[in-house]
């Protein structure tokens, strides 16, 4: 809030549920509020997430579908998001998954090294998030492989879509990075099919959405032997249940979802940009396109 305050002087600023006259708010910025919760203020002109998701704001069927959505692009929750993809691909290529088992084991036993130029990392998702990522993994020498629902062209990356595309992908991808929305085509998309075109000792990351992931298949998957290790940061139920069998599975390294997370620093500008944009009657950045889902 002080952050806010600090880039909108001009504006007058109440916090949710304390509102004394909810037709006079004209913007409303929120992350996850309760389904229903939009529905007293009758003159937005623009809902603002305050995060980058926006599944679970569009699974309230009483979000006001006629008011611009926008989602947050925030540079801090990039280089965050990056951090964390670049932390997890490192702890496979090094293996540090592997030592820390033999560190329990007091085990001293060096495994063979490989190069980054050895690996493929693969992503599902081209966006903010998959771009920025691409490029940092390039600049450490991974090859980068990337697919989106529209086709594209990066440097350093080779790029697939459609279904076709995204087979091709897995046959590469010795780490799997998934940084998509969730949509219902999206849903479930890491699944025993997807975990048998990976190759023998691939890794998963996954820090898209919890939903992404059927979790049976990756128990067995990391069972099987065929995938050597899972980055997990989100999950079906957050906060992960206290005998979910991921908490202790020995292939699993599990995050509670803060890979990224919203850096006030940073993503006040961004939002300030937003609320100057619709005094001046202009449209905001970063919309949400309701029929695609992100
Ligand atoms: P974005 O800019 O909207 O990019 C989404 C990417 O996914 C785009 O490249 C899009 O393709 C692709 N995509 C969407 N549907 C697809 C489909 N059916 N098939 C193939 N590709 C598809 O999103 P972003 O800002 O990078 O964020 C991605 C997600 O990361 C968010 O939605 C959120 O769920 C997650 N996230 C997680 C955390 C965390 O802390 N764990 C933090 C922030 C965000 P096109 O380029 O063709 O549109």
């Amino acid at each position: 809030m002080p952050a806010l305050r600090a880039v909108l002087p001009g504006e007058r600023i109440h916090v949710w549920p304390d509102i004394p006259d909810p037709a006079a708010i004209d913007v409303a910025l929120v992350a996850q509020p309760p389904a229903g919760a939009l529905r007293p203020f009758a003159n937005l002109r623009l809902i603002q997430s305050l995060w980058m998701g926006v599944d679970g704001l569009l699974a309230d069927a009483t979000l006001p579908r006629g008011v611009p959505l926008a989602r947050l692009v925030d540079p801090g929750m990039l280089a965050a998001m990056s951090e964390t993809v670049l932390a997890c691909v490192l702890d496979w290529h090094r293996k540090h998954y592997r030592y820390r088992a033999q560190q329990r084991e007091r085990r001293w036993r060096p495994l063979r090294q490989a190069l980054a130029s050895d690996r493929t990392v693969g992503l599902l998702g081209l966006g903010e998030l998959g771009r920025d990522a691409a490029a940092k993994l390039a600049a450490l020498g991974f090859g980068v492989c990337g697919w989106s629902r529209r086709p594209k062209a990066l440097a350093g990356v080779e790029c697939f879509a459609g279904e076709d595309g995204l087979r091709a992908l897995l046959a590469r991808s010795g780490a799997l990075v998934c940084l998509l929305p969730l949509t219902e085509q999206t849903r479930g998309i890491l699944n025993t099919e997807a975990f048998a075109r990976l190759p023998e000792g691939a890794c998963l990351i996954n820090v898209g959405r919890g939903a992404h992931l059927v979790e049976r298949d990756l128990i067995a998957a990391l069972d099987s032997g065929h995938l050597a290790h899972a980055y997990l940061d989100v999950f079906a139920t957050e906060p992960l249940p206290a005998d979910h069998p991921f908490w202790a599975h020995p292939g699993i390294t599990l995050t509670p979802h803060v890979a990224a997370l919203t850096e006030p620093r940073t993503a006040a500008a961004v939002v300030a940009e937003n609320v100057q944009r619709v005094r001046r009657g202009q449209t905001a950045r970063d919309l949400v396109d309701l029929a695609s889902g992100y």
